[in-house]
């Protein structure tokens, strides 16, 4: 069994912030995984997590902590998730995309998503000749409870389905196969840049929609056959911020009511993945816990991460925020093997892995 891991990861103060003169942030700074964070009463909470990076971190020791242990691990058919959480403006995108997809021509810039899909062809480049990899991305944004796939805009309403093969899985969504970094990144790029079509169409914003990436490593054994399948999603969640915020009435203000079901879904089943008392988990609850059922709890290496503004503007959202953090810290999850044959290599494989799971060989 092994924790989902929570790191938290608080922005640089916006300009529009530092103009508004809250250069009082509400986080104090103790150590890596420290700190003491002051609400709007004055009163001080100290908030424990698997690491915090501050304003001052870079992407790539964003990556690097967060992203590239679970890269490595799903080349070796552990499953992964990284789930970017946090109100409007906190950062999601930034850390998962970048501040531009379309143009990654700075390289120091680049979040986790395009590192992965060069960290992905590194290890294939590294491994060892007897191993064919087949690589697969699928891109889809969940809006209003719908599942878009956005390779193949015509795909506007799939539905999540559960077999013994595959596990839970997105019937009929589009999957690209990719020989290439660069080829991974051009389906990345038109991906996004269908959700941003759609978006306007949909008079939606990415803010209420939440965008879920799954790239699928495929491995082939060229001596014994002997074929595993690790799988990585990540995913840019809605904002989370409260309705009443936001102002918005009629269709907008059903929209994010309809949005706040797939969080408060997410969040409802933490509380009882975390409950004593061992309840019922509802992840059918909501299209986004449905899919995300095997990163909760089940078989999956997850990551939460959750972004925060520093300023003393956002406190109330911050304190929500870093309150889901470290619930979800107490989420045990049971990363295991995915194989279809080859038992004794990943028997081995699994001693040298650092959890303690049982095999799930399906042969
Ligand atoms: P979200 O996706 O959570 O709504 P964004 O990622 O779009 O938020 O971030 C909001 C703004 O803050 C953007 O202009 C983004 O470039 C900036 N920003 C967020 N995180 C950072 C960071 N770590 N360093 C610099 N700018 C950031
Ligand atoms: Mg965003």
């Amino acid at each position: 069994m092994s924790n989902v891991a929570v790191c938290v990861r608080i922005r640089p103060l916006s300009e529009k912030e530092v103009q508004y003169g809250s250069i009082v942030p509400c986080i104090r700074r103790s150590d890596q995984e420290s700190f003491t964070f002051k609400d709007d009463k004055e009163e001080e909470s100290v908030f424990t997590f698997d690491r915090v990076f501050y304003e001052d971190s870079i992407q790539a020791d964003v990556f690097e902590f967060v992203a590239k242990p679970i890269v490595k691990d799903a080349m070796n058919a552990i499953n992964g998730t990284i789930l970017a959480y946090g109100q409007t403006g906190a950062g999601k995108t930034h850390t998962m995309e970048g501040p531009n997809m379309q143009n990654l021509d700075d390289s120091s810039a680049k979040g986790i998503l395009p590192r992965v899909a060069q960290c992905i062809f590194e290890f294939i480049q590294a491994a060892d000749e007897t191993s064919e990899f087949l690589i697969k991305l699928s891109m889809v944004e969940i809006y209003m409870e719908k599942i878009r796939d956005l390779l193949d805009a015509t795909k506007n309403n799939l539905q999540v389905k559960e077999n013994r093969a595959k596990g839970i899985f997105i019937a009929g969504v589009t999957e690209r196969y990719v020989q290439t970094e660069k080829e991974l990144l051009q389906i990345l790029q038109v991906g996004l840049a269908n959700r941003a079509v759609g978006a306007t169409q949909m008079n939606a914003e990415s803010s209420r929609s939440h965008c879920v990436f799954l790239f699928t490593i495929q491995q082939t054994n060229s001596e014994d056959r002997s074929m595993k399948t690790g799988k990585v999603y990540l995913v840019d969640l809605a904002g989370s911020e409260k309705v009443e915020r936001t102002g918005a009435e009629g269709k907008l203000l059903s929209e994010a009511k309809m949005i706040n079901k797939s969080l408060s879904a997410l969040g409802n089943v933490i509380n009882a993945l975390t409950s004593e008392t061992g309840s019922h988990v509802p992840y059918r609850d909501s299209k986004l816990t449905r899919i995300l059922q095997e990163s909760l709890g089940g078989n999956s290496r997850t990551t939460l991460l959750c972004c925060c503004s520093p300023s003393s503007l956002h406190v109330s959202e911050t304190l929500s925020t870093l309150r889901f953090g470290s619930r979800a810290k107490q989420i045990r999850n049971k990363p295991k093997v995915n194989a279809e044959r080859g038992r004794h290599e990943l028997e081995q494989l699994l001693q040298k892995s650092e959890y303690e799971s049982g095999l799930d060989a399906e042969t």
